[in-house]
Order: C-alpha cells, then sequence, then structure tokens
C-alpha cells in the first residue's frame, strides 16, 4: 500500500520540490495550487494527480482530501506549504493585501488541517507539516504582517501536537531562511549581489521529507544554508511535547 500525500502550493518552489522527493519516495502525491497548470504539470512529471484552487476557501481543502480519498483510498502526509509574502506597509495599510496574506498563510494552513484530519483518522494516523518560516520565530521587519502568519502557524502546531500525538498524528513546521524560490525573485539580485546564502529549494523539501517521516511530534525544523536542521527550542517557558501541559492562560 503506497503512502499518500497532499502538497499545497505544489506547483512551484519548496512544494514542487517536496513532490518530487516524495514521489522518488514511493508516496503518491495529490497537487493542490491556485495555479492549477502548473500543479497539473508537476503531477504529470511525478505520477501524481492535481487540483487548481485557493486555499484561503475553505471548501478547497475539502476538495483536496477528497481527492486523495477518491483517488487513492487514503491520506498519509499532508504538507501545507502555499504562502505569499505580506507585502503591507503598516503606514499605508492596505486591507486587501493584509486580508490576503492572513487568508493563504493562517487560514489556508488551519483549513488544510481541518479537512485533513478525519481521513489521516480513518487512514490509521499520519503526519502534517506546515512551511512556516524563519519568520516564524524572529521578528522579520521587513515583513511584519508574513511574520505574523508565520508566528500563528507555529503556535497552531505547538499546540496541536500533543492532542494529536493520542491519534497517531503528528504535527511539526519547517522555519526556512531565505529560499532560491520566485517568491523572492524580486530580492534575488540584492541577496546574490551581497553574498547573501539562499536555501536551494531541495534542501527545504529534504528536511520536510525528514519531518514526514520522523517519529516525534511538535518539532519546528530551522533550516538554513550549510547548516543540518535543528529544532528550535524555547528556553524558560514550559515544555510542550510529552512534558507537564501548560497552564491555560
Ligand atoms: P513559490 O512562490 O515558489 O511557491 C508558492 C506556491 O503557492 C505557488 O505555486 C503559488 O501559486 C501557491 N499559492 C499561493 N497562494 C495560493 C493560494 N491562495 N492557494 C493555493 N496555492 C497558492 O514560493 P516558495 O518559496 O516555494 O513558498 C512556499 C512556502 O515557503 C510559503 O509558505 C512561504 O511562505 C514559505 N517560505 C518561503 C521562503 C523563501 O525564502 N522562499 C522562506 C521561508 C518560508
Amino acid at each position: 500500500m503506497s503512502t499518500v500525500a497532499l502538497i499545497t502550493g505544489a506547483a512551484s518552489g519548496i512544494g514542487a520540490a517536496v513532490a518530487r522527493r516524495l514521489s522518488a519516495g514511493g508516496a503518491k502525491c495529490v497537487l493542490l495550487d491556485l495555479d492549477g497548470d502548473g500543479a497539473g504539470r508537476v503531477a504529470e512529471e511525478v505520477g501524481g494527480v492535481a487540483l487548481a484552487g485557493d486555499v484561503s476557501a475553505e471548501e478547497t481543502s475539502r476538495r483536496a482530501v477528497e481527492l486523495a480519498e477518491r483517488t487513492y483510498g487514503r491520506l498519509d502526509l499532508v504538507h501545507l506549504n502555499a504562502g505569499v509574502t505580506g507585502g503591507v506597509d503598516m503606514n499605508a495599510f492596505d486591507l486587501a493585501r493584509y486580508r490576503r496574506a492572513v487568508g493563504v498563510n493562517v487560514d489556508g494552513v488551519v483549513f488544510g488541517v481541518a479537512a485533513a484530519l478525519p481521513l489521516l483518522r480513518r487512514s490509521g494516523g499520519g503526519a502534517i507539516v506546515v512551511t512556516a518560516s524563519l519568520a516564524g520565530l524572529v521578528g522579520y521587519d521587513g515583513d511584519p504582517i508574513y511574520t505574523m502568519t508565520k508566528h500563528a502557524v507555529v503556535g497552531l502546531v505547538r499546540a496541536l501536537a500533543p492532542p494529536l500525538a493520542k491519534e497517531r498524528i503528528r504535527i511539526s513546521a519547517v522555519c526556512p531562511g531565505f529560499t532560491d524560490t520566485p517568491l523572492v525573485a524580486e530580492a534575488r539580485e540584492l541577496f546574490v549581489g551581497a553574498g547573501f546564502p539562499l536555501l536551494e529549494a531541495d534542501e527545504v523539501a529534504a528536511a520536510v521529507e525528514s519531518a514526514c517521516y520522523a517519529d516525534d511530534t511538535g518539532n519546528l525544523l530551522v533550516v538554513q544554508p550549510g547548516r543540518q536542521p535543528v529544532a528550535y527550542r524555547y528556553a524558560g517557558v514550559p515544555g510542550p511535547v510529552g512534558g507537564q501541559r501548560p497552564p491555560s492562560p
């Protein structure tokens, strides 16, 4: 029985690299992207199926999970990866841009988790990996709204890990630094000119793949150029997973 993976934002960059890696390892992939043609091309390459949709609409994630069930009968891995930059200037606030960033980066992940859980349970458990960012762990002043959205999904992962572990569902996040994908295309020359190293999408995909198949849960994997991924640890706060449950705030 093959492992079945659902990947969002799979037409490009990190998501497409994850689709290539997981399928090379034998997984069947369901690829979701706003860019349906792009997702279709990657699906053709990896022998998977694709659908077009906007993750900020709740029904999109449900449709993707239904496609996984209809095509492959189960779901084991979910990579919630679709994302956009914030690009909101706090001094010239643009409500539509703000809603877009929160809709894709936060709602898209929340809807993805909610839609996937029933089929993951029916499949006997599995793993969810969220693409957060280094900006989910540190304040990135270049894009405060993006930073906020990525902190939000890190919080979701941390809070859901202990209860989901009881159902044999693991959840973790990868937190990459700047990665050479179309998302950062505008700033690419600046980075290169300054000698600033960028990650390759496949380096992040390798971390996602290892998170998919890891035994533990609740990890926030920091991915940076030239270093092995390392799980981030918060200092001075109660331990999240396997330790005592912190009191409710
Ligand atoms: P990318 O632009 O190459 O890929 C993002 C994909 O998401 C695109 O195919 C796009 O069409 C899709 N997408 C965007 N909005 C969508 C929506 N509403 N519904 C469905 N699909 C949608 O960029 P990437 O760098 O591969 O980004 C993947 C993830 O990695 C994002 O969550 C991003 O925030 C995160 N990330 C990127 C970097 C970086 O430097 N590139 C660093 C850290 C984290």
